[in-house]
């Protein structure tokens, strides 16, 4: 098979400040090299630094929204609607993520829900899955993933705008990472359900990129399992070993 161009993303989560965008991407995400060929490069800043981050990042960098509105329609104060990320020429949205799933108690129809828009506007959504601890510890992993895969389903129109990231909620920000043995089994899992329930075609094309404390130690034992397609980055992608992990992905 084609080999698949790379996706690292950086999830910047709550964290910054003005100050620290302007560092972080004149001091480390603008001086990283990589080839774009092989690798894509988003980065996903809370939502009131995104115009000035996307002003100043090189064009080979995406800005990427942390989340969207479920709802196109009626008015939501506090919200971003999906229109409104397309409008301001972005191209990428997280969508699911184990903290808004959490806390914000996002189901699986309404992840599918916010896929649906991504899809209408054209938004590439990295949707992320994962299971919790208590639920893989009851063997329950295969069926969470599952149950969050089943859901978005039918929300795609086009897969080629679809990246899924498998995110244990036990890795998260805990510095946990999942092993390379146990990420892949994961992957591999995901890419047969794509194989499944879509077709291989999409199975082989679609981007499965893993997430949970990702650092620059364990980038190259995780970058080499043969179905982790890249890596989304929470905590690391606040510091310069965001770099390197990009460079140790391309
Ligand atoms: C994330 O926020 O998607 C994430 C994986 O965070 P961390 O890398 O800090 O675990």
């Amino acid at each position: 098979a084609e080999k698949k161009r790379y996706l690292v993303g950086g999830n910047w989560k709550s964290n910054g400040s003005v100050t620290f965008v302007r560092d972080m991407i004149n001091n480390v995400l603008n001086k990283m090299k990589f080839e774009e060929s092989k690798l894509e490069v988003v980065i996903a800043p809370m939502i009131i630094h995104v115009p000035s981050a996307k002003a100043m990042l090189h064009s080979h960098l995406h800005v990427c929204a942390q989340n969207i509105a479920a709802e196109g329609k009626k008015a939501q104060t506090g919200e971003v609607k999906a229109e409104q990320v397309q409008d301001f020429g972005l191209k990428w949205a997280i969508v699911g993520h184990s903290e808004r799933r959490q806390h914000y108690l996002e189901s699986n129809e309404l992840v599918a829900e916010k896929v649906k828009r991504c899809q209408e506007c054209h938004l590439t959504a990295i949707v992320c899955i994962g299971e919790r601890l208590e639920e893989r510890e009851a063997g329950q992993t295969h069926d969470v993933l599952k149950q969050q895969l089943d859901a978005v389903k039918a929300s795609v129109k086009d897969w080629s705008r679809i990246v899924i990231a498998y995110e244990p909620v036990w890795a998260i920000g805990t510095g946990k990472t999942a092993s390379p043995e146990i990420a892949q089994e994961a992957h591999e899992f995901i890419r047969k359900w794509i194989q499944g329930s879509v077709s291989d075609a999409v199975a082989n094309a679609t981007r499965i990129i893993y997430g949970g404390s990702v650092s620059d130690a364990n980038a190259e034992s995780l970058i080499t399992q043969k179905d982790i397609d890249g890596f989304l980055v929470g905590g690391a992608s606040l510091t310069e070993k965001f770099g390197t992990i990009v460079e140790t992905v391309n």
